[in-house]
């Protein structure tokens, strides 16, 4: 049915209404069946078009191109040339926690390494050569400014770790030890935390990070999200020297 031919039809309907108000009652209850239909049939569609991988990827490349990408043509006509990203990003590859939707970071911001549990392992030419690369390039190539570790609520990585039988020597004794009387959510959180601070160690035993932390080129901040709580917090390296600070929104 066209536009015209609608606008038609509804006109047609208060015409006879006008005339034979008996029947207002039996046109509302009809017509709140025909627009609990169409609703139906428009959620069918939504539902249909997000399980088909292929249109949905289609769909989302769509948006961004229309939205993002001609929008702000000096923005990508930049980035054709080069980056020069201010932060080098770990988070960890749960799909809630997404750093460039959590802390709206456009193309050309973050240089992002995800993982399980957004570990950085320590220093080894050999082993872990994926993220050292990634630490490698970061910070001497592009030269960032910070690397930011960001930790989260409910992280399966942290949780799969407290259901392994404890050996006795990392950080979890203590976060065991003085959070005994918490809830086992409340040990994770904590757990979580304590790994984000792991990781800043880690990151300490890479020479060239150590060189522009003692340069003062370089920053290492910690962060936990939760988006339990929708809360943020962020605290330096030192957190003894900077209390943190939590961002509720
Ligand atoms: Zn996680």
């Amino acid at each position: 049915m066209t536009k015209e031919t609608c606008e038609e039809a509804i006109v047609a309907l208060q015409k006879l209404l006008s005339e034979k108000s008996e029947l207002k009652a039996v046109a509302a209850a009809k017509v709140r069946q025909l627009t609990a239909e169409l609703v139906g049939a428009r959620q069918n569609v939504a539902v249909k078009s997000v399980s088909d991988p292929v249109e949905m990827i289609r769909a989302g490349f769509d948006h961004f191109k229309k939205e993002k990408y001609q929008k702000d043509p000096a923005l990508y006509s930049k980035l054709a040339v080069g980056q020069s990203p201010k932060f080098l990003v770990f988070a960890c590859s749960d799909s809630r926690v997404c750093p460039s939707h959590i802390l709206n970071f456009q193309p050309g911001e973050a240089f992002v390494v995800r993982n399980i549990a957004n570990m950085v392992p320590p220093f080894d030419k050999t082993k872990y050569s994926g993220v050292g690369a990634a630490i490698e390039y970061a910070v001497l190539h592009l030269k960032v400014e910070n690397i930011l570790v960001i930790g989260h609520s409910c992280c399966g990585g942290i949780k799969g770790l407290m259901s392994i039988p404890s050996d006795g020597t990392t950080k979890r004794v203590r976060v065991e030890t003085e959070c005994k009387n918490l809830s086992l959510e409340e040990q994770c959180s904590q757990l979580e935390k304590e790994a984000v601070n792991v990781s800043l160690g880690n990151l300490f035993s890479y020479p060239f990070v150590r060189e522009a932390v003692v340069k003062k080129t370089l920053l290492l901040k910690g962060a936990h999200y939760d988006f339990v709580k929708g809360s943020f917090e962020l605290w330096d390296l030192d957190s003894t020297l900077s209390p943190s600070i939590t961002f509720r929104l």
